[in-house]
Parts: C-alpha cells; structure tokens; sequence
C-alpha cells in the first residue's frame, strides 16, 4: 500500500538526575559532595533512506521515544547520555508541526536532522558546594525532552510531473519513454501510487518523472483520488499535461485541459503557474481537424504544444527532448526551507500568567520555569535583537518583577533552567 502522509509523537529523552552523594573513604570524616551530573536525553533524529518509498511504517507504530539519560551517581560520575534514535524515512518527506502546520524539516538531502531535541541533565550535587554551604543535600532533576506531534508528508522528487485525467495514456506515457512498468489498463484508476521513472536524454543526462495518478474534477477539494496525489506535483519543475485529443472518452479535450488546471490552482496556487507542456495523446485514433482545434487553443495561449501517441511512441522522443530542453532553464527542484517558530507562539509561550518558581541558593537565584525552554534554545547569545527579546520575555512573564522584589544586586547570578547569567537592570 502507497502511504503518503501520516501524523506521530515524537519525543527527546529526558536529562537524567542529577546525584546527591557524599565522598565516603576509610578514615577520612566528613567527605566533600560528589554527586555527579546526570546524562543527556536522547534526540530524536530524522534520516533519509532510500530503501523505503511509502510512509506506511508510521501508520503502525506512531510513537516514537528516544531513551532518558542516565541518573548521576556518587564520586562525581556523570550519568550515561541516551543514544539518539533515528527515525527512517523515505527521500522527500517534508515534517511539519502537525498543531501550527510549521514546516520543521525537508527529507530531501542525505543529511540527518535533529527533530526533537534531548533534554539537559541535572547537575550532581557536587556543583552546589561553596565555601559557605560544603553540604549541598540536593542535586538538580534532568531538564524535560522536546515533544512534538509532526506530520510526515511525502512529496516525492520528480523533475516532471505527469497530469491528466484518468485514463488519458499518462502511465502508458512513462513506460515507453523510462524503465518504469506501471499497471496500464483501459479503465479508470488503474494507476493507483505515483509511479517514479528516470528518462535519459544524453549520456550522462537524465530527468525525473513521476506519473501522478488521475485526477478528476474536484480533486482540488479531496473528491476521489487526486488529491491524495497532487501533493506529489508540488516539487515538480514542470508539469506535462497529457490529454486525450481524440475523446476516445466523449469529454472535449478543452474542458479537459481547463478541469485539470483549475484543480492544480484549487490545490496549491502556485502550480498555476508552473510551466506546462501539453502533450496531446492518442493521436492515432484523432482526427486532423480534432488536433489542429486543440493545438490552436493550446497554442494561443503561449503553451508548448506536442502531439504523440504514447501506445505506439509516435512523437515521445520530441516530447521528451523538448521536456530536458525546458528544464534547462528552470530552477532545480524545490525543496521545503525549515521555518522558524513564529514569534505570535513564542509571544504565547511567554505570556504573562506562566507560572514560576525561584528559589535562592546560596546568593544565586533559582529560577524554576520549564516553559521557557524552548524559547530559550531559540536564542542566539551573540545576536542584539535575540537577547533584547529574551530580555523581554524575562519581563512580560514576570520573572525580573520577581527577582527584584526578593532583593536581587546587579551583578548577582541567576540561573535560568540551568543557564547561568549575571542579572543586569
Ligand atoms: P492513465 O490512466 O492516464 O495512466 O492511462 P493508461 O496509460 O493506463 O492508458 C489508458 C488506456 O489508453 C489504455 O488502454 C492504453 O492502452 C490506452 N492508450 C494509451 N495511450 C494511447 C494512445 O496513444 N493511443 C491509443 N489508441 N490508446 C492509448
Ligand atoms: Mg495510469
């Protein structure tokens, strides 16, 4: 089964603990704190492999959890941190923010990337001593893994994308100009999954082409199956519209074209304005007046007009050639840029009414707040502007408001979720 899309849970390990331990050694009294730091959770990584062409697998198991790290212990040993778990994924699978639709990442390169990332350990005990407190009876726990619910949607990597109706000859089409098989038949539907075929056009020169199954009217609103499909023609540098000149089928090949378009605008309105060619097919059974009509209609519109025949390959080599010509000059295949968290959600994240607790350690101010961590791992400390909305978030939760009403110096620390910083007015 052809499985495109499918939603999970993902989530980071949590840090370990951070250990409360005292030094213990024969004839030596009161021994120093040595509770080590606790380990790091796992993250959750995403990798292309291209031995899986569906997303089926994640329509059995939809959660997936990357291990905790490992608890501190005594004589200062910091815990074990959890092995990353990789996630495996077909080439072209684009990972969105399934509660805010944010695009996290494009599965379309080889490179690895961290989804959800592993929360922080805790620290020992042993970083709490200080020359007035030399027994620190606590230790700080693991700091939460991210957690998210994504949606995965593949949306495979084809230079050409091959539209029309069903039964128009699009499957036929790709079997006679690359290696691809797909089912061909003389009813509708028979194409079910899109269908990728690599066309050579030159000794080393090759492109891509994907038979998307047959789209229908009202495709655009999730009528029959072409919706499912049309996400697959997004990528697509071009669009070869293949249609039926002989209406074989009783349909004009006019209302053909204009049906096929409006559902490709319905869908995304960029496809709209992706370059088309019109290949008009079935020419063997068309009369002339019937092509030289459609040519002139397509043709008045400024659109590459070819005639073949893909049953007998009667002018798929020119259509081809014309297909590497075009592409050419076009801009490589689109890949999906990651978006970052719009600053409305992380303004929500940080409103007011986010509770927290700050607690004082031996002069350095605790501050308890896991909410902010995420914001936080937004921050670049070497960036102006980034540190200015730090400043603020500090601010509108309350939290500086705090600080100082419990007597707070310029110059004394605060650590924030175990970032540490001098607080400045
Ligand atoms: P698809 O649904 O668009 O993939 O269409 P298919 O490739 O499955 O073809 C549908 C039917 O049209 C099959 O019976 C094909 O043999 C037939 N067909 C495809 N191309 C041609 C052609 O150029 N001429 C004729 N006469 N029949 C064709
Ligand atoms: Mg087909």
């Amino acid at each position: 089964m052809f499985v495109d899309h499918a939603k999970i849970k993902i989530k980071a390990g949590d840090g370990g603990d951070g250990a409360v331990s005292f030094h213990r050694e024969k004839y030596v009294a009161a021994g120093g704190p040595d509770g080590g730091d606790g380990g790091r959770g796992g993250d959750i990584i995403f990798q292309v492999d291209d031995n899986f062409s569906t997303l089926i697998d994640f329509r059995y198991k939809r959660k997936y959890a990357a291990e905790r790290g490992e608890n501190g212990s005594g004589r200062n040993c910091t815990g074990k941190s959890a092995p990353p778990l990789i996630i495996k994924v077909p080439r072209g699978t684009v990972i969105k923010d399934a509660e805010t639709g944010r695009i996290m990442a494009d599965m379309s390169t080889d490179e690895p990337k961290v989804l959800a990332r592993g929360g922080n350990g805790g620290k020992g005990n042993v970083n709490f001593a200080t020359s007035t407190r030399q027994i620190p009876r606590f230790a700080k726990p693991g700091f939460p893994g991210e957690e998210f619910e994504v949606t995965l949607e593949l949306k495979l990597l084809a230079d050409v994308g091959l539209v029309g109706f069903p039964n128009v000859g699009k499957s036929t089409l790709i079997s006679v100009v690359s290696a691809a098989k797909p089912k061909i038949a003389n009813y509708h539907f028979t194409t079910l999954t899109p269908v990728l075929g690599a066309v050579k056009t030159g000794e080393e020169k090759s492109f891509v082409m994907a038979d998307i199954p047959g789209l229908i009217e009202g495709a655009g609103d999730g009528v029959g199956l072409g919706h499912e499909f049309l996400r697959h023609v997004e990528r697509c540098r071009l669009i070869v519209h293949v249609v039926d000149v002989s209406g074989v089928e009783g349909r004009d090949p006019k209302d053909d074209f204009r049906i096929i378009n409006e559902e490709l605008a319905k869908f995304n309105s960029e496809l709209a304005e992706r370059p088309q060619i019109v290949a008009a097919n079935k020419t063997d059974m068309a009369t002339d007046e019937q092509i030289a009509d459609f040519r002139k209609f397509i043709e008045e519109k400024g659109i590459p007009f070819y005639c073949i025949s893909a049953a007998t390959t009667k002018g798929t080599h020119e259509l081809v050639m014309k297909i590497s010509e075009m592409l050419d000059t076009l801009p490589p295949i689109r890949e999906f840029e990651a978006e970052p968290i719009p600053q409305a959600q992380l303004d929500e994240m940080a409103g007011a009414g986010k509770s927290f607790e700050i607690t004082v350690e031996d002069g350095v101010y605790f501050v308890n707040a896991p909410w902010i961590q995420p914001i936080m791992r937004t921050i670049n400390p070497d960036d102006y502007s980034s540190l200015q909305y730090f400043q603020r978030v500090l601010i509108n939760s309350g939290i500086i408001a705090k600080l100082e009403e419990m007597g707070i110096n310029e110059g004394d620390t605060v650590n924030l979720e175990g970032f540490e910083f001098d607080f400045v007015y």
